[in-house]
């Protein structure tokens, strides 16, 4: 039975303090037009650029607006000329605003079916797409070469320490707790960097004096520094993120400009956001549904439980304090 009403978080005014930021509204649930489907969401993913999103950094629209990009769930509606997916199918799906609510409307066309819904696959959708076109479209990923992942221990970075493993790679990892180490060499990490305990840049040239051939760089700062003063003759390094300054804003630094350490060894940095690699985006969904049903990639999911609307701040929060092992994901 589909409730009149139903719960969700929104952004109602700009600011990096999201708990300041957003607010749970009860709003109609609205049944679906032509092409369209309507999911009871039972899982969510919590993302480290839903405080972007609230901050207004990503171009939103006016407030109030919707958040919660990734969610998995139940059709329970579907509108007219809508017939390859039925009332009664799970699926997941890559949905602005569609994923910090009870139900959500989607394109019929955008949900991905999937044998059940659960945390782990929902963990799939942005984590592993984003690992495996970053690393391999971006960072022009093959075998062979030595591979750094910061975060590596997070929703986008255990995926991305498996592709780059399962590759061939020799794969180093970063993190901040002895827990996390221990979940980074169960991975396949190669090097474990605890960077509370070590600094990367001391590691990086003294264990790897020919430097790392391809990173995929989620922090910034001095991982960011380090990252690309340790890189090879020809490394690439993959700008993914920078979350030490999401909440702060830009670090002004002075600095010789990033030309003086790229040009004479050919290094490469390059940004990436998985929206302009759309085309990319459906082949490797299949190869990652296929891999993850053959058990040849597992989905870690932070044991800790969110529950509900209500929260989902405190899961953002848990994020931004680093405490999370694996992806955070909210059980509706
Ligand atoms: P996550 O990795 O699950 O969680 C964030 C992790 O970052 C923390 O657990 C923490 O782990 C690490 N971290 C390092 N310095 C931090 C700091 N100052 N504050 C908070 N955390 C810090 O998050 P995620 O959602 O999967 O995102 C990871 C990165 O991927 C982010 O940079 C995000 O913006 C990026 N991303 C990019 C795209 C894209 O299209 N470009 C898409 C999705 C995600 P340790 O410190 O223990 O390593």
């Amino acid at each position: 039975m589909i409730p009149k009403t139903a719960r969700k978080l929104e952004v109602a005014r700009l600011s990096h303090n999201f708990r300041e930021a957003t607010r749970v509204v009860e709003t109609p649930v609205q049944m679906p037009a032509e092409g369209q489907v309507l999911v009871r969401n039972m899982y969510a993913g919590v993302n480290a650029s839903d405080i972007n999103m609230a901050a207004g950094v990503y171009p939103m629209g006016d407030t109030p607006f919707d958040i919660g990009v990734e969610s998995s769930g139940e059709i329970v509606a579907v509108g007219a000329g809508v017939d390859h997916v039925r009332v009664g199918d799970h699926v997941m799906m890559l949905n602005v605003g569609g994923g910090y609510r009870d139900y959500a409307l989607a394109n019929a066309l955008d949900v991905v079916p999937i044998p059940a819904a659960s945390a782990e696959i929902t963990a799939l959708m942005v984590g592993a797409l984003t690992a495996s076109v970053a690393l391999y479209e971006a960072g022009k990923m093959t075998g062979g070469e030595t591979v750094l992942i910061t975060a590596a221990a997070g929703g986008v970075g255990a995926f991305a320490v498996q592709f780059a493993k399962q590759a061939g790679n020799h794969v180093i990892g970063t993190c901040s707790t002895d827990a996390k180490a221990e979940t980074l060499k169960a991975l396949g990490c190669d090097r474990v960097v605890n960077y509370k305990r070590e600094d990367l840049g001391a590691v990086l040239s003294a264990e790897y004096p020919d430097g790392v051939n391809l990173v995929l760089e989620n922090v910034g700062g001095k991982l960011f520094d380090d990252a690309v003063d340790n890189l090879a003759v020809l490394g690439r390094l993959v700008v993914n993120g920078f979350i030490s300054e999401y909440l702060s804003g830009p670090v002004d630094v002075t600095a010789p400009r990033l030309y003086q350490k790229l040009l004479w060894q050919s290094r490469m940095v390059h940004g990436f956001i998985l929206g302009h690699f759309a085309e990319a985006i459906p082949a490797h969904l299949q190869r990652i549904l296929i891999d993850y049903g053959a058990g040849k990639i597992s989905a870690q999911v932070d044991p800790t439980v969110f529950k509900g609307v209500d929260s989902i701040v405190d899961a953002v929060e848990y994020m931004y304090d680093g405490r999370n092992n694996g992806k955070i994901i909210i059980t509706y």
